[in-house]
């Protein structure tokens, strides 16, 4: 009873105020740890962010290049200069360099891609391109192919569904599909499944050009040339080095046939500007397209086939070259063997100023920090290890490798994986595991927006509350803490958190800088400077969130895991799974009788083509009990070690050890169905969406794809993954109630 009064009480607290105590920390730790912080900003700079910016962003530097040697060597030399125990981490990776790429139309009329992006005046960057990777989709498979072009809007599951409607196969086929919607290496997968034999992707000006704003150079969105590059390997199957899964690619590694990986695409597949689809598209006849897959371009969209008919041709130079991560270590003064680890990418498509450089600048700038303030008597009590990956463009390579190169120490000694990658201005954005959603919002508490008046969680709650759906809003005014989003994919925490279950985030700022430069020639400093972040003034407060983040798990006397957060996310999954089953099941036999009763061909335009939908599978209802009740029991425990951890300050290292691995126990080791690379259960990036993660992945995937004879088999699994964890917490709180009495 008396622990039920305190947990209401402290939830009628409300606000934190900086006078509170840090989670993990006591009120004295608490003031020596704010005063760190405060010592540290002083050291932030945006002035040299700004000129370390300019020159690793001088020349485009991928994997591979010259230049991406170059920068490694800088940062080396710069965390060493520091006082970091700092090395190059070689990996050596199979990468797909383009030899030829050519897309043709040959009837009715003829065109030429030119597959080139334009030189700007008014942008030196874009004329400096020796190191420069033409623009390609990277893990490709070679191929020369000719066909009838079908115009397959963003090429996702539920565009399928509509062409089958209009009658329209596209077996033997090239698909030409919009960037967007869904992650880039959705499209070629899926188009080849459904048995086209090339994919064209192109960035429609609705989307990211002038569409949505003034172009570059005159606005920050796409110009007539710009092309999106990227990788389409199989990523929700593994990332990483196609040749080594599961292994570190190191010189002697075992290494998989090229025409063994099962990440390389089945068709090949070149990526276009919107100038050069625009001859495509207007030669494809056949049914003008539904209103909603219209773009932005000058013509009437038609879905084709034909008459337009395109040959294709890509073929690469597999070339196995070096990857080099900059590891940096500064030795924890008492818990070495507890490991904090922050990473950043350093290689880019192109010049990468936006992707990824800007997210690494603001990580310097913290280190830097962290090491002046170790070198005046501060160092950390855990180890904090400093990472720039190599090669997350073509795949998360660098990360991965590394991951799985030292998998066996890293399940042991890991408190925590942070990430940053490209990041701009406007409102601080969270995403992580929900053990760490009380710790991050507390740091947004304690700083204030570099341009307003108020702190980032007020301006992010404020955001929420005008821009957010109903739900949202609705949160916005009543939670606590905000949100933290859930992880799918896109950066390198992936093999962090999804393959080896270490507690992982990805901080950043974003949202009032929207442009068309991703991936292309034009992501250049006079770009970032001129519409992203113009002096730096959200990466210099992104590195003091971050130093917030690194240094409170490194010195936390007790680590500042809470679970209270993590059960109520969980909990909001586990109903989400029942509702999308249920709203399945309605859906599905409201069509079904429609079908049945001759409505949608009673109700159809006898002129066109466009057909009823095919009956689908009755949705049955499935049994959640054992996820609630596993679910019950994990709220029941977080609640009660919320109370004890709030009486007792003590902590050891056993307590910090069940608390760093507990979400070890959300992954299992035989992985997802089909999928074994991906062993966490409650965060996977989605089979058919890519990045979009997929919460309790089993379970939903299994409904989404129909797939029922597997739904609860799946939901037993995750009651198991539930269940483990609530045995831990409680676990937890026996440990510290022994401690503290
Ligand atoms: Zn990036």
């Amino acid at each position: 009873m008396r622990f039920l009064i305190l947990a209401l009480v402290a939830l009628g607290s409300g606000i934190v105020h900086a006078g509170d105590n840090i989670v993990g920390f006591d009120a004295t730790a608490s003031a020596a740890q704010r005063e760190l912080e405060a010592q540290l900003d002083a050291t932030v700079d945006a002035g040299e962010m700004d000129g370390w910016l300019k020159l690793m962003s001088a020349t485009p530097h991928h994997v591979g290049s010259l230049a991406s040697k170059e920068n490694a060597e800088f940062i080396a030399e710069l965390l060493s200069s520091w006082g970091y125990d700092t090395e190059i981490a070689e990996y050596e990776i199979l990468l797909p360099v383009p030899k030829v790429r050519e897309v043709e139309l040959v009837a009715p009329t003829n065109y030429e891609a030119s597959l080139t992006e334009d030189t700007l005046a008014e942008d030196p960057s874009t004329a400096v391109r020796e190191t420069l990777l033409p623009p390609y989709n990277a893990f490709s498979r070679d191929g020369e192919v000719e066909a009838e072009l079908v115009f397959v809007n963003y090429g996702i599951p539920e565009d399928y569904e509509i062409l089958e409607r209009y009658g329209i196969d596209v077996t033997g086929k090239i698909a030409i599909a919009k960037y967007g919607r869904s992650w880039r290496g959705i499209k070629p997968k899926l188009a080849g499944e459904k048995g086209a034999i090339g994919t064209i992707i192109y960035s429609d000006p609705a989307d990211d050009g002038y569409g949505a704003g003034d172009v570059y150079p005159k606005g920050p969105f796409k110009n007539e040339s710009g092309v999106q590059r990227g990788s389409v390997m199989d990523m929700p199957t593994y990332p990483g080095d196609v040749l080594t899964p599961g292994r570190g690619a190191t010189k002697g590694a075992r290494r998989l046939d090229r025409e063994d990986a099962p990440t390389i695409t089945e068709i090949p597949v070149l990526p276009m500007s919107y100038r050069d689809a625009l001859p495509l598209l207007s030669a494809l006849g056949g049914e003008v397209v539904p209103n909603e897959w219209r773009g932005g371009l000058p013509i009437t969209y038609h879905l084709g086939p034909g008459p337009a008919r395109v040959r294709m041709k890509a073929e690469f130079d597999w070339k196995m070259v070096t990857a080099y991560n900059v590891i940096a270590r500064l030795e924890g003064s008492e818990f070495s063997q507890e490991w904090v680890i922050r990473g950043n990418h350093h290689d880019g498509w192109n010049h990468g100023a936006a992707d990824p450089l800007s997210g690494l600048v603001a990580m310097l700038a913290e280190a830097k920090g962290v090491a002046e303030l170790a070198k005046a008597g501060h160092r950390p009590l855990r180890t904090v290890i400093y990472a720039a990956w190599d090669a997350e463009e073509p795949g998360l390579i660098g990360s991965t490798e590394w991951a799985e190169h030292h998998a066996d120490d890293l399940r042991k000694h890991a408190v925590a994986y942070l990430n940053t990658d490209g990041s701009s201005r406007g409102f601080l954005s969270m995403g992580g595991s929900h053990v760490l959603e009380r710790y991050l919002n507390q740091i947004a508490e304690e700083l204030d927006d570099p341009l307003s008046d108020i702190t980032l969680k007020e301006r992010s709650r404020a955001n929420l509350l005008i821009n957010g759906d109903a739900k949202r809003q609705a949160e916005a005014k009543d939670r606590k803490d905000l949100r933290i989003y859930p992880m799918g994919s896109g950066s390198d925490y992936t093999p962090f958190l999804q393959h080896l279950g270490i507690a992982s985030a990805n901080l950043g700022f974003g949202g009032e800088a929207a442009d068309g430069s991703y991936h292309t020639l034009y992501d250049t400093y006079e770009h970032y400077m001129r519409f992203r972040d113009p002096g730096l003034v959200y990466g210099a407060t992104l590195a003091k969130v971050t130093a917030r983040a690194t240094l409170r798990l490194a010195n936390a006397p007790r680590l500042p895991f809470e679970f209270k957060g993590f059960a109520d996310n969980v909990a909001l999954y586990v109903s989400e799974l029942e509702e999308l089953a249920e709203n399945m099941r309605s859906t599905t036999e409201k069509t079904n009788q429609l079908i049945t009763d001759g409505i949608y061909a009673a109700a159809l335009d006898p002129n066109k083509t466009f057909g009823p939908p095919v009956a689908k599978q009755p949705v049955p209802h499935f049994n959640f009990a054992p996820l609630k009740n596993a679910l019950a029991r994990l709220v029941q425990a977080a609640s009660e070690f919320d109370t004890v951890a709030m009486s007792a300050s003590a902590s050891s290292e056993e307590i910090n050890k069940l608390l760093y691995t507990s979400e070890r126990l959300l992954t299992r080791d035989a992985g997802l169905d089909g999928r074994e690379w991906y062993k966490h259960h409650i965060y996977a990036p989605g089979f058919y969406t890519g990045y979009g993660v997929k919460t309790i992945p089993g379970v939903r995937e299994a409904i989404e794809q129909r797939d029922y004879d597997k739904v609860e088999p799946q939901i037993a699994i995750a009651a198991d993954v539930l269940n483990a964890m609530a045995d831990r917490v409680e676990l937890l709180s026996a440990r510290l109630n022994g401690e503290s009495t």
